[in-house]
């Protein structure tokens, strides 16, 4: 369970309505019940309920069971797509170890904006289910120009019309992976983008790949080369 208050040995943690109903309603637990609790910075804790109320519940922190997670310093940068496409996204990049997403509006992004709280939830539930300690940040939208000018490590350019192989040209250590929207990067974007420093355009196949698929493709290839998977 992801809880917001930082966690230490002897700790109480205070839910509110929402995980308090859900745990003693739902999963119908009650005083004295263990369970495993994150706050996202300290790794992941052992809880005992100590106190059931009406609409609220008090857990008792005792050790620590496993330390923060350590991730490969990844940010994949996704121009947001339909909705579900990007609640998807996000979920699945969770899941597959993301450490930052950051929205990227480019000529052709259909979502006007994004819902954070939409998104920090969805990363929130896929972290609880896959067992992850650390969230991902989630940044707000930035222009395509403005992200490349603020970019300083190697951005893996998710580039249809051509580049090296992906798990050729990707390379251990921190870096971004770009992928564009569903209508694609304008031919303006994309000069824009290869003369950015650090892109390095990568192939994902021969095949058109929906922008999300692009997405996790290319960050289940640099995560297969990050050295995360024991
Ligand atoms: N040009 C595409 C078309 O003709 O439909 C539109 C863009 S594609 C649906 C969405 C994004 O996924 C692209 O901007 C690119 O970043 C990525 N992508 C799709 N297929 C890819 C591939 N085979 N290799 C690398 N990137 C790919």
């Amino acid at each position: 369970l992801f809880v917001r208050t930082p966690l230490a040995g002897g700790s109480a943690v205070e839910l509110d309505a929402g995980p308090a109903n859900y745990l003693g309603n739902v999963m119908r637990l009650g005083p004295g019940a263990e369970l495993l609790v994150f706050d996202g910075a300290t790794g992941e804790w052992l809880a005992r309920i100590a106190d059931v109320g009406r609409k609220r519940m008090t857990l008792r922190v005792e050790q620590q069971t496993r330390e923060q997670e350590s991730v490969p310093d990844v940010t994949l940068a996704f121009a947001p797509v339909k909705r579900a496409q990007t609640d998807w996204l996000v979920e699945k990049a969770t899941e597959l170890g993301v450490r930052h997403l950051q929205p990227v509006m480019t000529q052709r992004t259909v979502a006007e904006r994004i819902k954070r709280e939409r998104l920090e939830s969805i990363a929130v539930e896929a972290a609880e289910q896959c067992g992850r300690t650390l969230l991902p940040s989630l940044a707000e939208p930035v222009g395509l120009k403005a992200f490349l000018q603020a970019n300083e490590r190697p951005l893996y350019f998710a580039d249809e019309n051509g580049g090296e192989p992906a798990a050729i040209a990707m390379k251990e250590g921190p870096a971004t992976i770009l992928v564009g929207p569903e209508g694609g990067f304008t031919d303006d974007e994309r000069t824009m983008v290869r003369a950015s420093a650090g892109a390095v355009p990568i192939s994902l196949g021969p095949r058109i790949l929906r922008a999300e698929t692009a997405a996790l493709a290319a960050l289940t290839a640099y995560m297969a080369l990050a050295g995360d998977w024991r």
